[in-house]
């Protein structure tokens, strides 16, 4: 396992807040949800952020943080009514929190992002994490335009039990140079290197692709699979979950494709920052779907980037090819 102030850092942070969240989950959602009620969602949300933004705060006070929320949505007529029950979450990591503090910490997570920062998706997955599928805590250090350290918790995934992908839960991390580990989120038992599939075949290739067809081109996703030949279907998995499940070599491909509804849509760094760092330390390879390398430097979105593709390497060639063939 990689020793460094930041990885330890990154890890204890993301966990904690995974294991927060994941109360969250039992606490709100399981008793009594309508299908309209985003409360719960909003709560893990901000709760996330406002504890890692402050333990960051804590542990390296110069550093930037860029997190998906901010406190506004907490200050309207509708949010406020949410609010003592951030704050109650927060206390359980936080004791001294308030509701001043914790609009406060939430804010440390706004503004633009300066040349070295982190970023954070305090729930990424959020339809996921409402159905009882995956979802992700995901913190990532961006240097230079790149990803130097990255973390996901996954509480709804295991790796090791991989039959369904969901019992321990896990947490996976990854330094630059450094190799990508991973462990449940009990941390037993122990940290284990990832690493990626040895596939070569596009046509045994195992696709992770997202559950929500907004999210991607499920079109486009067929005509792949027909150019290619590819035998399984897509396996539908939400979050970065799916880097997590790519990097430990139960998946082959992951394709973030271009919704025909929003093709002009660019990805939120949070949304790839620390999955990718775990492919990519993993043996895997991620480019968007040009095969450019994911570029961090242009503020909150990858906007020189279009899609995403992440593979275990051998097969991104072949993977960008069909991409071109279909003109996706
Ligand atoms: P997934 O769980 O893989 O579907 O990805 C979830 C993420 O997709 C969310 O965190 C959103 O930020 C992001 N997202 C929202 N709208 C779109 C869109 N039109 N195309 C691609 N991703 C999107
Ligand atoms: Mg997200």
């Amino acid at each position: 396992m990689i020793d460094s102030p930041q990885v330890d850092f990154t890890v204890a942070a993301v966990r904690e807040a995974a294991l927060l969240v994941q109360e969250i989950q039992r606490e709100l959602v399981s008793p009594a949800l309508t299908k309209e009620d985003r409360s719960p969602v909003t709560v893990a949300d901000f709760a996330a952020q406002a504890v890692i933004a402050k333990r960051l705060a804590d542990r390296f006070p110069e550093e930037v943080l860029i997190g998906e929320e901010s406190s506004s949505a907490l200050q309207t007529e509708s949010g406020r009514v949410l609010l003592p029950a951030v704050t109650k979450f927060v206390q359980r990591c936080f004791p001294e929190a308030t509701d001043t503090l914790v609009l406060e910490w939430i804010d440390r997570g706004t503004g633009d992002p300066p040349q070295s920062f982190w970023t954070l998706d305090p729930v990424d997955g959020t339809k996921g994490f409402l159905r009882g599928d995956q979802y992700a805590v995901a913190l990532a250090r961006i240097d230079a335009g790149a990803v130097e350290v990255g973390a996901v918790g996954c509480p709804e995934l295991d790796i090791i039990h991989a039959n369904d992908h969901r019992r321990r839960g896990t947490v996976a991390v990854a330094q630059v140079g450094q190799g990508a580990f991973y462990t449940t989120l009990d941390q037993e038992p122990g940290w284990q290197p990832l690493s990626v599939s040895d596939r070569t075949s596009p046509d045994d290739a195992r696709l992770l692709r997202s559950v929500e067809s907004a999210h991607t081109n499920s079109g486009a996703i067929g005509e792949l699979i027909a150019v290619l030949q590819i035998g399984a279907p897509p396996v539908p998995m939400d979050s970065q979950a799916k880097y997590a499940v790519l990097a430990a070599g139960k998946g082959d491909v992951l394709l973030r494709l271009l919704s025909s509804s929003r093709p002009d849509y660019r990805e939120m760094i949070w949304d790839q920052a620390a999955g990718s760092i775990l492919v990519e330390e993993a043996g895997g390879r991620v480019t968007d779907l040009d095969g450019n390398p994911l570029d961090f430097a242009h503020g909150r979105t990858l906007a020189t980037n279009r899609g995403v593709l992440a593979t275990n390497r051998k097969l991104h060639d072949a993977i960008l090819h069909g991409l071109a063939q279909i003109g996706a």
